[in-house]
C-alpha cells in the first residue's frame, strides 16, 4: 500500500462559489478520484493542530500532495522545516496548481516559483512533452480543461526541472504545466491545472495524472542516510612520505 496524505489549506471552501463545486473540501473531491486498491489516503487541513501534519502522520506518508493558495503565510515555518526534512529524506512531494507559491515548494526548490496569471475562465491545453514518463501512462498526446486559470512563462523554477507537460492558453500565453524534480532523495512533482472555481479535480486525465504521479513518487527506500558520515578509505593509502 501506498500511503498518500493529502494536504489542503481548505479556506475557499468555506464559502461560494468553491462550497458548490467542493462540498467536502478540494482534498476529499482528490481522495475521492484517485481512490483505488493499493492507494492508503489520509487528508490534512490547515487549521488542524500542526496544520495536520504532525510527526506521526508525515513519517507514516509516501506521498504528499499539497493545494494551498490565499493562507501561505499562516503555514508555520517549523512544518515546513519538518516537510522539507522528510521530502529529503524519500518523501514524495506533488505540488498543485496555487501551490506554486507555498513556503514548502520555495524551501524545496530555492527560486521565486513566481510566475505570470490571469483568471478569465479561458480553455487550456495540455501537451505531452515526455510520452516515456510513467506521469502520463494512459494520458493522451493532448487534452483540454474548458475553463482554467491561466499560468504563463516565464515560471521562476530552477533549469534542473524535468519538463513532463506543457500547455497553452486561450489568450496566447505557455507554460511548463508539468514539471519533476529530485531534491534528496525525494521525487518532486509540481501540476498546474487545479484553480479553485473550476471543477478541474473532477476532470479524468487530471486524477489520472494525479495517480500516476503518486505511483512514480513513491520513495525507493534504498536505505541510504543523507548524513554525512566519515568513512575509510576503500584503497589501501601508503602512509605519506613513502
Ligand atoms: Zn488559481
Amino acid at each position: 500500500m501506498i500511503r498518500v496524505t493529502i494536504w489542503n489549506e481548505f479556506r475557499h471552501e468555506q464559502t461560494e462559489p468553491v462550497k458548490s463545486i467542493y462540498p467536502q473540501g478540494i482534498h476529499e473531491a482528490i481522495a475521492k478520484g484517485i481512490a483505488a486498491e493499493d492507494l492508503e489516503i489520509r487528508c490534512a487541513t490547515l487549521d488542524e493542530p500542526e496544520h495536520g501534519l504532525t510527526d506521526e502522520l508525515l513519517e507514516s506518508t509516501d506521498v504528499l500532495l499539497w493545494w494551498g493558495h490565499i493562507a501561505h503565510k499562516a503555514v508555520s515555518d517549523e512544518v515546513v522545516a519538518k516537510v522539507r526534512a522528510r521530502v529529503l529524506r524519500g518523501m514524495g512531494l506533488i505540488v498543485l496548481h496555487s501551490g506554486h507559491y507555498s513556503k514548502i515548494f520555495q524551501a524545496m526548490l530555492g527560486t521565486s516559483c513566481s510566475l505570470r496569471w490571469r483568471q478569465v475562465a479561458e480553455k487550456e491545453r495540455l501537451w505531452v512533452v515526455d510520452p516515456s514518463h510513467p506521469i502520463v501512462k494512459g494520458i493522451p498526446q493532448t487534452f483540454t480543461l474548458e475553463h482554467e486559470e491561466m499560468y504563463g512563462e516565464p515560471f521562476g523554477i530552477p533549469d534542473d526541472g524535468k519538463i513532463v507537460f506543457m500547455s497553452w492558453f486561450q489568450g496566447g500565453d505557455v507554460f511548463r504545466s508539468g514539471v519533476t524534480f529530485q531534491r534528496g532523495s525525494g521525487k518532486i512533482f509540481y501540476f498546474q491545472p487545479g484553480h479553485e472555481t473550476f471543477p478541474t479535480y473532477y476532470d479524468v486525465n487530471v486524477l489520472k495524472v494525479i495517480g500516476n504521479a503518486i505511483r512514480w513518487a513513491v520513495p525507493a527506500d534504498t536505505g541510504f542516510a543523507w548524513d554525512c558520515p566519515r568513512c575509510e578509505p576503500v584503497e589501501p593509502i601508503p602512509p605519506a612520505g613513502e
